[in-house]
């Protein structure tokens, strides 16, 4: 008979560890509360409306269509019971004889009810058209007649939590926003008093990044009008005011959280697995204490000699740690060792705005022209469609020459 691989998640890890699964010896089943694999990467591309969400999002059915051996789920994975190798859905429950864990990480507001509560966030296709929405409506309510001074300058500050590369990148698209769209769209109307603030915690804008990038990346952001607030933390939030740990307090109806990521663990397993918000797991991805149990991607925890502290949460880890696992299933089938997994760590970058980038390579660091050339080619590389990276292209292209772009719908939806 043949063995059943249940995979919970089909972002970055559980697409790549299915669809190096596509063999006839195995029955997979990729379970995903999402009907479409997401590229995180580009998502403040469509908040800050400059791409469509379907160019950054694939749906599943589309990309297994061919492969018989592999069945999608559109499902909620709510618990599993390792000990009758079995997940539960909201949907029913599923049986399995190897069980992958890929569910990735959601935002982590650190306990913080209030600004949890009214901030909005970008870990979704839905939160980005969400935040594109918020944004845009906020100045459609700005130019109407019946706001205070007080709530017009609300809707105008924006303020991203965050100068991770989603904050970053996020305030470099608003302040071009305001340059070459705004002035384009609402001739009548003076946008001079909107301000893009941008606050992190630690000494840096880009502070995993090296030195050069970290400064490049804050001289760029200042060049174009973002107001960069380094060392400063957000310690409440009502959807009005975002007071500061300094005591300063920002009007704001627009605060971005992207100051951190908590793991998607899911009820079931041992407490002890659990370290970081994590599933702690060898070299080969198992979880320690299971058999027949993996993780992979964002929500696995490998210490290896040159990671002691677990690997970064990014892509590139999650696609090598699901193609690795994939590797090993199937020389376990065949009574081979596994192998272990180690990441290569092959350089990490950021863009800011036109032209406006920085790039930190193993061996060389760059900023600047090239940087961003690199970036837009690299992503365009990684997008998995021919059509989606055609779209993208085309709408860099237009972007590029035009300064613009004709994305801006308002969606909204009544509950
Ligand atoms: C805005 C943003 C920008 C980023 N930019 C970069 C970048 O430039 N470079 C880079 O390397 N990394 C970047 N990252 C990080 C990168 O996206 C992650 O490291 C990567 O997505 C991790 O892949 P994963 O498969 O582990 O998890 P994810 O890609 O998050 O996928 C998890 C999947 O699991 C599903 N899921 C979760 N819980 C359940 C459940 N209970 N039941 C069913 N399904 C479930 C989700 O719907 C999702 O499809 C960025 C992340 C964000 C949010």
């Amino acid at each position: 008979m043949k063995k059943k691989v249940i995979i919970i998640g089909g972002g970055f890890a559980g697409l790549h560890v299915a669809k190096a699964l596509q063999c006839e010896s195995l029955d997979v089943v990729l379970i995903d509360k999402q009907n479409h694999h997401q590229f995180q990467p580009l998502y403040y591309q469509v908040a800050s409306a400059r791409l469509e969400p379907s160019n950054i999002s694939f749906p599943f059915r589309k990309i297994f269509q061919k492969s018989k051996n592999i069945q999608v789920r559109l499902e909620d994975v709510k618990q599993i019971l390792p000990n009758n190798n079995q997940v539960i859905t909201n949907e029913g429950s599923h049986s399995y004889d190897f069980l992958i864990i890929a569910t990735g990480c959601k935002t982590n507001f650190f306990g913080n009810s209030a600004i949890e509560q009214h901030a909005l966030s970008m870990k979704t296709t839905e939160e980005s058209i969400q935040i594109r929405n918020h944004i845009l409506l906020n100045f459609e309510k700005y130019i109407s007649a019946n706001v205070s001074e007080i709530e017009k300058q609300q809707l105008l500050n924006i303020v991203l939590v965050g100068a991770g590369p989603t904050g970053v990148e996020l305030a470099g698209a608003f302040a071009e926003m305001k340059s070459h769209i705004l002035p384009r769209d609402y001739p009548q109307t003076d946008f001079s008093k909107l301000n893009v603030f941008l606050l992190e915690g630690s000494k840096h804008t880009l502070n995993s990044m090296s030195n050069k990038s970290k400064q490049a990346s804050r001289k760029y952001l200042e060049d174009m009008g973002v107001i960069v607030k380094t060392e400063t933390f957000v310690t409440s939030y009502d959807g009005h005011q975002a007071t500061l740990n300094n005591g300063e307090v920002i009007p704001t109806s627009n605060l971005i959280w992207a100051a951190g990521v908590i793991g998607n663990l899911i009820d079931g397993l041992e407490t002890s697995t659990i370290i970081r918000n994590r599933y702690k797991v060898d070299r080969q991805n198992k979880i320690i204490g299971y058999q027949n149990i993996y993780a992979i991607g964002d929500i696995a925890y490998m210490e290896t000699p040159l990671y002691p502290n677990g690997h970064p949460q990014l892509a590139n880890v999650a696609i090598n740690q699901g193609k690795t696992l994939a590797k090993n299933i199937k020389r376990l089938l065949s009574q081979q060792k596994p192998l272990d997994y180690e990441y290569k760590d092959l350089g990490s970058m950021a863009t800011i705005g036109k032209h406006r980038a920085v790039v930190d390579l193993p061996h060389v660091k760059f900023s600047g022209y090239l940087a961003w050339f690199f970036w837009m080619f690299l992503h365009l590389m990684l997008i998995l469609s021919v059509r989606n990276k055609m779209q993208i292209f085309f709408n860099w292209a237009w972007n590029y020459f035009t300064k613009d772009s004709s994305l801006r719908l308002i969606l909204k939806t009544k509950k």
